[in-house]
């Protein structure tokens, strides 16, 4: 047995742990019910929120759980005592955990919740590990993680699901349950992987366990646990490793950057958003080294290789945004339509929805990739969806990439320009599934097809009216599929040949047992843009 490679118990935890102490460290055998028979946050399981891994890279991964015996208490302590706590975990080579090659301890800190996130190395590529926790005598799950094949090798094949928007107050996640099923290599999280808000009681399904919107550290901290305690989330995180990225109701419902729908004071919501960010940090398996958010900022973006078969660039599509295009007071908030006339702002060309230096970041690892399938994976739709007016104009959504279209134009010329392999972009957020040719021009339907664009219906979260979207279509040519009425998940494989995704639907999400079905099967051959039906 090797003991615990060095970066996984890294430095700043290292000299936390030295700093603390064994006197500030809630040593497991101090703590419990040895003080005259008291209780502690030991009589609960600290492993009821589950584990998770993710950030793979050739070599390793990050593995990831948090202590949370109460994990709904008001306080958003989750039960846990306000010192750090020494978490024990362990790697294997084996679903059952027999052949442990790297051991390592590290401290749950109080200030980020009692998480802990491990960046694993050290081991080989292309490979499942299994690993788990142990805090005391209490042991978590087994959970499986993943490490990328290694930079030049050519794996035949590759399967990932994607999946946003379960509202847990709108259905149950047995769609997470059905994709797990499916035994996929990743699920990509596209956003709205929490909704903050809450919705009238003779609405919901199952209610938001406070009550209230989600505001502050505790109630964001609250409203993860609580979705973390559903099993089959829970399940599709012990099972599949994740690749995240987030839209905007892990913060709030349509901000954009450091703007809210609701005019606040920006000063005012970057604290809100800080304490979005850092509940979202605090239950995702994220690195450390990279996405360890500081105040309002938080870096999440980053690029995945499965060998040469694929690349996944994860994009952050809120953070970096510009002000939505004629924000205005009292209802020009969030997301509106808006037509050229009435809004010549929306095509400003100094606007952009993922900022300056992460497109740079995006542009530059296209044109670079030499990977045959290119991956950009984002929260919402990017075709361009023109929705006709009472006085016959087109009207435009602001919150999509329809509100920053000339972002959207560079993005696309310099997919076409820098003739990037198979470009495909996949998003959510809009609870319904769509295939789009994206063109150059969307206004002209010769105009070349440079990307193809898959975008996945929502987990729970209730669709748009079907006729609202159905209608437009004859004016958006470039709209091969559209279907608003069924929850679900997207599923696709690659090979070197295609990309075959399957649109999957629930039988009903309101119903905790709800089946699975596949809806409707695209397939993106190598070197052709666009999805054909199958
Ligand atoms: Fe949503
Ligand atoms: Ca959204």
């Amino acid at each position: 047995m090797r003991k615990a490679a060095g970066p996984a118990l890294n430095r700043r935890m290292m000299l936390k742990v030295a700093a603390l102490g064994m006197t500030g460290l809630a040593a497991p055998a101090m703590i419990g019910r040895a003080a005259g028979g008291r209780m502690s946050w030991r009589d609960g399981d600290p492993f009821s929120l589950g584990v998770a891994s993710g950030a793979p890279s050739a070599g390793g991964f990050t593995i990831w759980t948090r202590l949370a015996p109460q994990p709904l208490s008001p306080d958003g302590a989750a039960g846990m005592p306000p010192e750090s706590v020494p978490i024990v975990y362990e790697i294997a080579t084996d679903d059952g955990m027999l052949g442990v090659i790297q051991r390592g301890t590290v401290a749950a800190a109080a200030s980020f919740a009692h998480a802990v996130h491990v960046e694993v190395t050290g081991l080989a590529p292309g490979r499942s590990y299994w690993y788990r926790f142990n805090c005391g005598a209490a042991q978590s799950r087994i959970g499986r993680a993943l490490t990328l094949p290694s930079p030049d090798s050519e794996p035949d094949r590759l399967r990932f699901g994607f999946v946003s928007c379960a509202n847990f107050e709108h259905g149950y996640f047995s769609a997470y349950r059905h994709l797990a099923d499916e035994h996929p290599d990743a699920v990509l999280f596209l956003g709205d992987y929490i909704y903050e808000g809450v919705g009238k009681a003779e609405d919901t399904v199952r209610r938001h366990s406070d009550g209230s919107e989600a505001k502050t550290l505790a109630t964001y901290r609250n409203r993860y646990a609580q979705y973390r305690c559903d099993p089959d989330l829970q399940r599709l995180h012990a099972e599949v490793p994740s690749l995240i990225t987030w839209d905007d109701h892990e913060v709030q419902n349509d901000y954009a950057g450091q703007w809210s729908q609701t005019f606040d004071d920006p000063a005012q919501f970057l604290l809100r958003r800080a304490a979005a960010y850092q509940a979202f940090y605090e239950h995702m398996p994220l690195r450390p080294g990279r996405s360890q958010p500081t105040g309002p900022n938080m870096h999440l973006f980053d690029r995945f290789r499965f060998g040469r078969l694929a690349e996944f660039s994860m994009v952050d599509g809120r953070q970096y945004r510009s002000r939505e295009a004629c924000y205005r007071p009292p209802d020009k908030g969030g997301g509106h339509l808006e037509t050229d006339q009435g809004c010549p702002e929306r095509r400003d060309i100094a606007r952009s929805m993922i900022g300056s230096q992460q497109e740079a970041w995006l542009l530059d690892g296209l044109s670079l990739s030499s990977a045959r399938w290119n991956v950009i994976a984002q929260d919402v739709l990017m075709a361009q969806l023109r929705q006709k007016t009472a006085d016959g104009d087109f009207g435009y959504w602001t919150d999509n990439w329809d509100g920053y279209p000339a972002n959207r134009t560079r993005l696309l010329q310099h997919i076409s320009r820098s003739r990037v392999r198979n470009p495909v972009i996949l998003g959510g957020d809009i609870h319904s599934f769509w295939a789009n040719d994206l063109k150059l021009d969307f206004n002209h339907s010769k105009s070349e097809t440079v990307a193809t664009e898959l975008v996945c219906t929502s987990i729970a979260s209730r669709g748009p009216p079907y006729e609202l979207f159905s209608k437009c279509l004859p004016d958006n040519p470039h709209v091969r599929f559209f279907e608003s009425r069924y929850r679900g998940y997207a599923c696709a494989d690659i090979t070197r040949a295609e990309m075959t995704t399957r649109f999957r639907v629930l039988s009903d999400a309101t119903n905790p047992d709800a089946t699975i079905s596949t809806l409707k099967t695209f397939v993106v051959e190598d070197g052709i843009p666009g999805a054909i039906p199958s």
